[in-house]
């Protein structure tokens, strides 16, 4: 076998075929309804007990905080009722021991810290007449009503939802592990810090980023057909839907909240970065299996460390330092040494990110799949400046590349896995598979911000893979191409978070 052969063989493994994609499709829809009909199955399913959503009239100014996997963003949101708003917003970095604190009051005092500064930064006005006005009066007197800003709390990880503004906390996923916090109420533990601040603040309601996608996308789209599914590729991925209320079979056990069921409709959280734990279906590297061994939360989230921007830099660098080692291959060698030491054969740094665990930022999979120069300079240029690689060959960028396009592929084609389930289970894809190329040019169209090389198209080739075998299609007839099949997809999030 050459050199480029061996790797070649590498890139292979993450070859995910069609077959796969329908595959995997098939126990998607096997898993939704597993999940809806009774929980502590693979997929959550989560009732959220949203029963509509919005449509575009919706006014006044509210408060949104959203805490993800690597910012919190603080903002204000004017809305104008006739589908636009505008927006005022702040975003920190969310400080990487806090991530992992001991007690969860150190992370949600640093929040409500947040949305002080936010206060006085953007309301300052409004802010210091409620601070004036309590001066007074006694504290216990409170805040009027119409002084306290109405705060919707978008919380990026799995929540029991037991009311619009009540969830306890699951797990923590995309590196979190803050044990006191899980099984507590999140809106309590945010109140909690804002109330010791004396802020004018209300956490008003609990949503997860993949709600809040869903809503926002309906209040600027209204459409006839309405918005189906939300979707987040970003640290984490994961995606929440419409479903029928009649579908979710376990809801009356898992209730003990109150809900208008009019709509006969109710968002759920699917919770699909844990999509077959069991590994049914997902393909599975060694290079999967080491990163799962030694993450924080080992055997969960499989699907995510598959997909999302906190996993790919990972698999990348994982996949680079077996061909590193491997004696056919020698990546990064040194020509002018005959050692047999990597440290003094090749032409890495001792110290370089490339023998740490995360070292890798997802980002560089962006760097190299963009990079069209001559000679693959931009690649060379950032092995040196990111992981301390000097002197890479032509032949080595061009492996890298190799690699690195072959993980975002194989990220893009397994992203189609859930929309296309959830495409098909709303019964929305119509009769023809000109449906399908519909379904998959929307997802194009709304993935087209992930910033993996050819993700946004790979992803639509995904869907539209899926679709043949998984729906009986009549020969002929149907709707064909009417804006009735064309499934309205919210997706925010891009792999890599800035
Ligand atoms: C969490 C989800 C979240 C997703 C995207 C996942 O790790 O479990 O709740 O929606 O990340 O942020
Ligand atoms: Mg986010």
């Amino acid at each position: 076998m050459s050199w480029k052969e061996e790797v070649q063989k590498v890139a292979d493994e993450f070859i995910y075929t069609n077959e796969d994609v329908n595959k995997g499709v098939k126990e998607f829809l096997r898993e939704m309804d597993e999940g809806l009909s009774h929980s502590g199955s693979t997929l959550s399913q989560i009732p959220t007990y949203v029963t509509s959503v919005p449509n575009g009239t919706e006014k006044g100014l509210y408060l949104a905080v959203d805490l993800g996997g690597t910012n919190f963003r603080v903002c204000s949101i004017q809305l104008r009722g006739n589908t636009t708003f505008s927006l005022t917003q702040s975003k920190v970095a969310i400080p990487r021991e806090l991530m992992v604190a001991k007690t969860s009051k150190e992370l949600f005092s640093f929040l409500a810290k947040q949305i002080e500064v936010f206060l006085k930064t953007h309301h300052n006005d409004h802010f210091q007449a409620v601070v004036r006005r309590r001066r007074t009066m006694s504290i216990s007197e409170g805040f009027r009503e119409e002084e306290i800003f109405q705060l919707g709390f978008t919380f990026s990880f799995p929540v029991q939802q037991h009311g619009i503004n009540r969830g306890t906390l699951i797990r923590w996923t995309k590196g979190f592990d803050i044990a006191d916090a899980v099984g507590k109420d999140v809106c309590v533990l945010l109140q909690d810090e804002i109330d010791e601040l004396h802020l004018p603040v209300r956490v008003a309601a609990l949503v997860n980023d993949t709600v809040g996608t869903l809503m926002a996308r309906s209040y600027t789209s209204p459409g006839k057909t309405g918005t189906l599914l939300g979707a987040i590729f970003g640290t984490g991925t994961n995606g929440a839907y419409v479903e029928k209320l009649k579908n979710i079979t376990k809801l009356p056990a898992a209730s003990g909240a109150n809900y208008d069921d009019s709509t006969g409709e109710m968002i759920v959280n699917t919770e699909w970065g844990s999509f077959d734990n069991g590994l049914r279906v997902l393909p599975n590297t060694s290079y999967d299996e080491a990163l799962d061994k030694e993450s924080v939360n080992p055997g969960i989230q499989m699907f995510e460390k598959r997909v999302s921007g906190m996993f790919l830099g990972e698999i990348l660098r994982r996949a680079m330092l077996a061909l590193v080692k491997d004696p056919k291959v020698m990546l990064f060698k040194d020509e002018d040494s005959s050692s047999n030491d990597i440290h003094s054969t090749t032409n890495i740094a001792p110290d370089s990110p490339l023998f740490t665990q995360w070292g890798l930022d997802t980002s560089f999979l962006s760097i190299v799949a963009g990079d069209t120069s001559y000679g693959l300079k931009v690649i060379k240029q950032t092995l040196d400046k990111e992981l301390g690689i000097s002197a890479a060959s032509t032949e080595d960028a061009e492996a890298v590349k190799v690699l690195a396009a072959a993980i975002g592929k194989r990220a893009a084609r397994l992203s189609a896995v859930p929309i296309a389930g959830i495409v098909h289970k709303s019964g929305r894809l119509g009769k023809t598979s000109a449906s399908a190329s519909h379904a998959a040019s929307k997802v194009k169209e709304h993935v087209q911000n992930l910033e993996v090389g050819e993700a946004a198209k790979t992803a639509a080739e995904g869907v539209q893979a899926s679709a043949a075998p998984v729906v009986d299609l009549p020969p002929t007839g149907g709707v064909g191409n009417d804006e009735d099949d064309v499934v309205d997809i919210g997706v925010d999030g891009s792999l890599v978070e800035y």
